[in-house]
Order: structure tokens, then C-alpha cells, then sequence
């Protein structure tokens, strides 16, 4: 697991599993981690790494309800997991989901947890709105398209944009709820990264301000030409392996499905 300092008051951590983030975003003597890392021994040193850094985690965040943003409360038991309204629906919705998912993954890979994971109960903010931390506040924009659920986080002392499953350097777009949708949260983040010094995707972040505009760009115009020809659009540049081929049939196949 990588740990990177992006300002003297964020620390993102890099998962070694599909490179998913966490962002620690402290102000004055209280800290929130946004999403998580993926593995047990890297949940497990969370703790210590905070500490050692002084980032008193108070809480956390999750930018979306797919499971593997969901794991703090592994590191961190007794944290309120705050999240936003639609994605507290979403978990409500389907509760045991993202247990079943996590399970279905350890066994899989063969992976043991010291405990299982429980979500506790779910602080749902309202989106577009603000978190207080410290005397500070966070912005909540509102980050569906991908999911149907969902919110980017703008640490705007520090310039940092925790955007969830966008602008990733290693993942096309995958909009399950929707081409539109999605176009429109990346327009929602545009003003955002352009006011940003760093980005933090949801997986394979953190990445400076130039390169997540070169990939909003990226993923726009596969978005477009996925629109009107699916199965003729081009993959972003550098993100043509297989695994993204893979994503990208499965786009074409929902879009056959669902006529989005
Ligand atoms: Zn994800």
C-alpha cells in the first residue's frame, strides 16, 4: 500500500487491489477518511499511519456504495460511516450487499478478516451540501452516472477533489445509471478540477490537475461516441488492456440492454 502526502492536511493511500483510494483530510485536531483500501493487512495499519502522521480520525466518508469504498469501519469499528443521501438508500435498499460482495472477494483470494463488516448506522448527507471538520468545511457535489448514488468530495484549502469512480487514469467510464448522467456529473466536476492542484480517483489516484483534465477530456469523448456508435467507439489511449476491453463490451452489452 502506497501513502502519499498531497498537502500538510490530506493523505491519500493506495490500495494494492485495483489501486482503490483513501483519502485522510484533517483540520485543526480532527481527521475523516474518505473510502477505503481493500486488503486486511493495509486496513489493519491504517490506524498506526494516522496516528503517526497526527490525523485524529473522527469519522468517515464514503463516496459511493460499492463495497470497496466501504471498509473504514474495518480499520476504524466505533467511526460513523457518513455518506450521501442516495447512497444511504442504495445501502438501505440492498442491505447485505456489500457484506455478500466482500465475502464473495476473501473467498475468492482466500483472505481472512478479523471481524466481519458492519456499517453501523449510516449518517446520509444532504448532496450538494457541506461537512464540517474542525472549523472547516468540506463540499458535497452531487457524483452519479456511475452508480446511481454517489458524491464527490472539494477539499478546497487544499486544492484536492475526491471525485469517487471518475477521472480514472486506469479505468474507463462504466455509466451504469446512464451515458447522460454521467456526462453531466463530469460537467458538474469540470470547474472543479480546474480549481484543483490534485485529484484523487477512486482508483488509481492521486493524479495532478493537467492529467485529470487530459482524462475528463478522455472519457467525455468515449462517452459521446459510445452514445452514437457502442460498438465503433475507441477506448481512451491508455486504457486499452484487456481488462478494459472487458469493461468496455460490458458497456455495450448494458447499453444493447437498457437502451440508455
Ligand atoms: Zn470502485
Amino acid at each position: 500500500m502506497r501513502a502519499t502526502g498531497l498537502h500538510e492536511d490530506v493523505i491519500v493511500v493506495e490500495s494494492r487491489v485495483w489501486r482503490t483510494t483513501a483519502t485522510a483530510v484533517r483540520s485543526g485536531d480532527e481527521a475523516l477518511l474518505i473510502d477505503s483500501p481493500v486488503f486486511p493487512d493495509e486496513l489493519a495499519l491504517l490506524p498506526s499511519l494516522f496516528e503517526q502522521a497526527r490525523f485524529p480520525l473522527r469519522g468517515l466518508l464514503a463516496t459511493h456504495g460499492d463495497w470497496d469504498h466501504l471498509l473504514g469501519r474495518l480499520a476504524f469499528p466505533g467511526s460513523a460511516l457518513g455518506v450521501a443521501e442516495t447512497t444511504a438508500e442504495r445501502l438501505r435498499a440492498d442491505r447485505g450487499a456489500a457484506q455478500r460482495a466482500l465475502r464473495d472477494f476473501d473467498e475468492r483470494h482466500y483472505l481472512e478478516r478479523p471481524a466481519p463488516l458492519a456499517l453501523g448506522s449510516l449518517e446520509a448527507l444532504p448532496v450538494p451540501g457541506y461537512c464540517g471538520l474542525g472549523a472547516r468545511e468540506l463540499e458535497l457535489h452531487a457524483a452519479d452516472g456511475h452508480t446511481a448514488d454517489g458524491m464527490a468530495v472539494w477539499i478546497a484549502w487544499a486544492g484536492v477533489l475526491v471525485c469517487g469512480d471518475y477521472l480514472s487514469p486506469v479505468e474507463i467510464p462504466t455509466p451504469q445509471e446512464g451515458i447522460e448522467t454521467y456526462l453531466a456529473t463530469l460537467a458538474r466536476l469540470e470547474p472543479l478540477v480546474g480549481a484543483a492542484a490534485h485529484v484523487v480517483p477512486g482508483h488509481g489516484g492521486p493524479i495532478d490537475a493537467a492529467t485529470a483534465v487530459a482524462l475528463l477530456a478522455e472519457d467525455r469523448a468515449y462517452l459521446e461516441a459510445l452514445r452514437t456508435d457502442p460498438a465503433g467507439a475507441a477506448l481512451p489511449p491508455r486504457r486499452r488492456d484487456r481488462e478494459q476491453r472487458r469493461l468496455h463490451e460490458a458497456n455495450v452489452e448494458r447499453l444493447r440492454g437498457a437502451n440508455l
